[in-house]
């Protein structure tokens, strides 16, 4: 019973790896012949090829360093005196062979080892033994060389001579085809390959971090994954293997007792087998028969848009399915594909379903787009847009619509029917109804969607700045049915304020105050008014930025924050109603009944008015805010406010927000501020409101 094992340049590198290797052959060589190839130790062959003088002093200190520590006294002088004559012999040796001695130097010193160890060891010249070419001589003259009576038969792997007798080569990787030769010869039982990886993966895990091994591999599996790129086995070492029937085990000589990869048989193994990569971009899922690759070739490019890659092609070749990708996102297209076709755990699908078509919606699908990948390597959620709709369009499609398209194609192939009815004729499990309209009427339909199934997650603050009792419903019909109803987007936009408020309320701390400076156009405008530009310019820009509403009343006349003062207010537990909020508009009088152009001039009437509150502000150096304020015991209020540097509200700029929430349980109040608005912003929260 013979066994060939072959260990590679990093099995071999350093005299710590080389205890480990001999520990491996000797437990081996208890149960019969060995035959052990080994590679060149790492690094040297690079240094041979390179030549330069440096780069060879260092791999002549690290064989010595490696005697040192193999051996004492006399056999380290013996060892030692051996290597440098091979050294000198390199040198002297014609250009071309120089590069064939890094595998005489480990073999040679790795046989005197073993046979200090006691082992009847023959070092075996593969320079005598293998003809490249030339098979049957090949077999023959190996047979002659291995037929000695000892344990252990060292050969050096990579190195052979041309038929003429002349030294060369098997190519680089070459010790693998070595060592499959020998095995072939010799008919041993198989050929364990002892590498530095766990055996063939199901792809690179420095591309895919949960690739795993892959125990059992046909021949032609195993040939294909090299060629698609997976460099763990040199592929000429199958033909020898496979035509003397011999198992080819691939095994980490970091991890012994782990499996490793036995590539074997002709069978398929029904399924995927792994994945591999080339630089430039080709992908390469090797299949083991069975299934046919083309049902999978539209799996792999939707797999691969879902994560925002556009594949450049995908097809099917013999078992395998091909994808072609830009090479600067290779990395990501495995993982992705990795995935989807090798990692068991189920992604669950979350259907969305978007009421808007506006900047808010837009920025949610480009959201969706971009951290699709992310999201569902983070929380195995898979996100599908099922269904979007504008004010006079509405389209649902089971299938899903990819994120970028889904604005054209609602424009294309939309109809005028109500979008709520046609969600409500889908499955509610598993899927979301995302409100990023600004609509005052939808909040009406919000309970039907929940009592369904659906979640609802919204940045429409007017659905629930609703009467009382209408917000209570819809609360109600959530906590009843178990749908989740999520609108942290109200607020703040993605600063986590109504979650901070209700945390202190479920904790039954009670909230004291909660001081809202959340108007961004006030803010943004205020920040900016020094009396030297005109105030109606400011709201003018602010208009023209998108960043008012459409009209720019709202802002000033404080109903946005008011609004958003009820939704603070109700989360907060208090049953707050618009009349209860006494409001002082920042407009210095009425703008009723005025057209926009109208409320425009009559601001630029009432300049003087808005020079004297900001000169009076800051001569006594504070700040004008614009605050809704909640107090215990006193009445609710939405008005402009002076406010010192101590306030945390003094140092917002732009459209920053600031919420100050004083409670019971804390002596200093919590304040949150940060972007308060912004589509980008309403978009990442409303993303995670759906995920949470
Ligand atoms: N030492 C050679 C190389 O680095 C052969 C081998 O390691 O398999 O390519
Ligand atoms: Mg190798």
């Amino acid at each position: 019973m013979t066994k060939v094992l072959k260990f590679g340049g990093s099995s071999v590198a350093d005299a710590t790896a080389i205890s480990r290797v001999l520990d491996i052959v000797e437990a081996e060589a208890s149960s019969g012949k060995v035959i052990l190839v080994c590679s060149a130790i790492s690094g040297c062959t690079d240094a041979l090829l390179s030549g330069a003088a440096e780069s060879l002093e260092r791999i002549r200190s690290r064989h010595l360093r490696i005697i040192g520590r193999l051996f004492t006294g006399e056999q380290r002088e013996a060892a030692q005196k051996d290597i440098e004559s091979l050294f000198a012999e390199m040198s002297a040796a014609p250009e071309a062979e120089k590069v064939t001695f890094g595998e005489i130097f480990s073999t040679r010193i790795i046989a005197r080892k073993l046979s200090c160890e006691g082992f009847r060891t023959v070092w075996t010249d593969s320079r005598e033994c293998v003809v490249k070419g030339d098979i049957p001589e090949t077999y023959s003259r190996i047979r002659r060389a291995v037929s000695g009576d000892a344990d252990i038969f060292v050969a050096p792997g990579f190195i052979a001579s041309n038929p003429d007798g002349s030294v060369t080569t098997l190519g680089r990787g070459g010790s693998d085809y070595s060592a499959a030769l020998y095995a072939a010869a010799v008919g041993a039982d198989s050929v364990d390959i002892w590498t530095d990886v766990p055996g063939i993966m199901t792809a690179n895990p420095k591309k895919a971090p949960l690739a795993k091994t892959v125990p059992l591999m046909s021949y032609s599996a195993a040939l294909r994954m090299a060629d698609g790129g997976a460099k763990v086995l040199y592929p000429p070492t199958v033909a020898p293997a496979r035509e003397a029937g011999i198992g080819i085990r691939i095994l980490n000589t970091f991890d012994p007792a782990a499996g490793g990869t036995l590539v074997s048989g002709e069978d398929c193994v029904p399924g995927w087998v792994g994945l591999a990569d080339s630089e430039d971009g080709v992908i390469t899922i090797v299949g083991g028969g069975e299934e046919d690759p083309a049902d999978y070739v539209e799996r792999a490019a939707e797999t691969l848009r879902r994560s925002g890659i556009q594949p450049l092609s995908s097809e099917p070749s013999g078992c395998d399915l091909v994808i072609r990708v830009s090479p600067g996102i290779l990395k990501e297209a495995v993982k992705v594909l990795h995935r989807e076709f090798f990692e068991a755990a189920p992604v669950r699908n979350i259907r969305l379903f978007i009421a808007g078509a506006g900047a808010v919606a837009s920025a949610l699908l480009e959201t969706v787009r971009k951290s699709a990948g992310l999201v569902a390597e983070r929380t195995g959620k898979r996100l599908i847009v099922c269904g979007i709709a504008s004010s006079k369009l509405s389209l649902v499609d089971k299938g899903g619509l990819p994120p970028e398209e889904a604005i054209s194609a609602l424009e294309e192939s939309g109809d005028s029917l109500p979008f709520v009815e046609k969600v409500l004729q889908e499955e509610g499990e598993g899927a979301f109804f995302v409100d990023c309209t600004d609509s005052h009427t939808i909040y009406k339909d919000y309970e039907r969607l929940l009592e369904k199934g659906f979640g609802v997650v919204s940045s429409n603050r007017r659905s629930f700045a609703v009467p009382f009792v209408s917000y209570a419903a819809i609360k109600a019909a959530s906590l009843r049915s178990g749908s989740p109803l999520r609108y942290e987007t109200t607020v703040g936009a993605a600063l986590p304020v109504l979650e901070s408020i209700s945390r202190s309320t479920n904790s039954s701390d009670e909230i004291i105050s909660i001081e809202a400076v959340v108007s961004c156009t006030l803010n943004r405008i205020l920040s900016e008014y020094r009396a030297e530009e005109s105030f109606s310019s400011l709201v003018k820009k602010a208009w023209e930025d998108g960043l008012t509403e459409r009209d720019p009343r709202i802002d000033l006349g404080g109903r946005d924050a008011l609004r958003k003062l009820l939704i603070l207010a109700r989360e907060a537990g208090l049953a707050l109603e618009e009349q209860d909020v006494a409001i002082e508009p920042v407009t210095g009088g009425s703008l009723e009944g005025l057209d926009i152009e109208g409320v425009f001039a009559a601001l630029e009437e009432r300049e003087e008015y808005f020079a004297g509150l900001y000169h009076d502000a800051s001569s006594r150096g504070l700040k004008l805010r614009f605050t809704a304020t909640l107090e215990r015991g006193a009445e609710p209020a939405i008005r402009l406010k002076a406010v010192d540097s101590r306030h945390p509200a003094y140092h917002l700029r732009g459209t920053e927000n600031a919420i100050i929430i004083r409670s019971a349980f804390h002596p200093y109040p919590l304040v949150i501020s940060g972007a308060g608005e912004g589509p980008g912003e309403a978009a990442s929260s409303l993303l995670n409101d759906i995920l949470k």
